[in-house]
């Protein structure tokens, strides 16, 4: 039977082996790093049932049985963007080129990632499904029925922020993927209570913002969107992307400690 320290190891072995996390194009840019998280929760956590709350996400997000009767447990992973990714993002105003990359040919890295743990857990007779990848899938306005965030947070891997990241103990300058599977593995015991434990509210991703969209009441989706989808994508399509508010702030590497204010 898999263990999750197994889907941890042939997981990292896939990424660092994967063509796939370079950008030859870029004097072969690497992607994402070697080093990835991993959190699991029951796929019966109540909070799965939370989650369609209005003031959550709403009823239509699908909980982990709906998805799949035979779930028992939710994988979660979080990619962290590689140094050059992440630094080359540090001037102001624009997103760097890498970034964009990262956005998009490291989205390929994670779907691929996301298929790769299906099949091996599939291969050792479990079911396994990532719903980010699913025909259900379905985005409803700025959100969708599905996710990856509440996954990671219900899994243990962080909690959210002002700028609506997840912030994990490698950071918020990433991207996280899921699977749901009928193998039953053991649960992470959630290392927090309070959904934005980790955000010290410092205030550093506010002028990071090129849009403005982020203040001490949280992140606006509307100037977020236009920026990313209205100025970026229409000057780099196909590729888009931001991510100054996830670069040169304290929660970018890490739990951020206690704010000087
Ligand atoms: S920069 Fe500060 S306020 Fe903004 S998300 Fe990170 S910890 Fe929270
Ligand atoms: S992604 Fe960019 S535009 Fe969107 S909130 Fe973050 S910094 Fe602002």
């Amino acid at each position: 039977m898999l263990k999750l320290e197994d889907i941890v190891r042939v997981s990292e072995d896939y990424v660092k082996a994967s063509s796939l996390n370079f950008v030859e194009e870029m004097e072969n840019l690497q992607l994402w790093e070697n080093t990835i998280l991993f959190g699991v929760a029951s796929a019966d956590d109540p909070i799965f049932e939370d989650y369609k709350k209005p003031e959550i996400i709403g009823p239509h997000h699908i909980s982990p049985k709906e998805w799949m009767p035979e779930a028992q447990s939710v994988i979660s992973f979080f990619l962290h963007y590689s140094d050059r990714v992440r630094k080359t993002n540090y001037s102001p105003d624009y997103p760097s080129t890498e970034w964009l990359y990262g956005r998009i040919e490291g989205d390929y890295v994670n779907i691929a990632l996301r298929k790769y743990i299906c099949e091996t857990l599939i291969e050792s007779g479990e079911k396994a499904i990532s719903p980010s990848d699913d025909p259900r899938w379905l985005r409803l306005g700025f959100n969708s029925n599905w996710s990856e965030r509440h996954a990671a947070y219900a899994a243990g891997l962080g909690t959210f922020s002002l700028s609506r990241h997840l912030i994990t103990k490698k950071g918020s300058a990433g991207r996280f993927g899921s699977i749901i599977t009928s193998a039953k593995l053991e649960p992470i015991k959630r290392p927090y209570t309070d959904p934005f434990e980790y955000c010290n509210k410092c205030g550093a991703c506010f002028p990071r913002c090129p849009a403005q969209a982020i203040t001490e009441k949280g992140k606006e989706q509307e100037p977020c969107s236009h920026f990313v989808h209205g100025i970026v994508e229409v000057e780099n399509a196909p590729r888009f992307g931001c991510g100054k508010c996830t670069t040169k702030v304290p929660c970018e590497n890490g739990i951020p400690g206690p704010a000087n204010k």
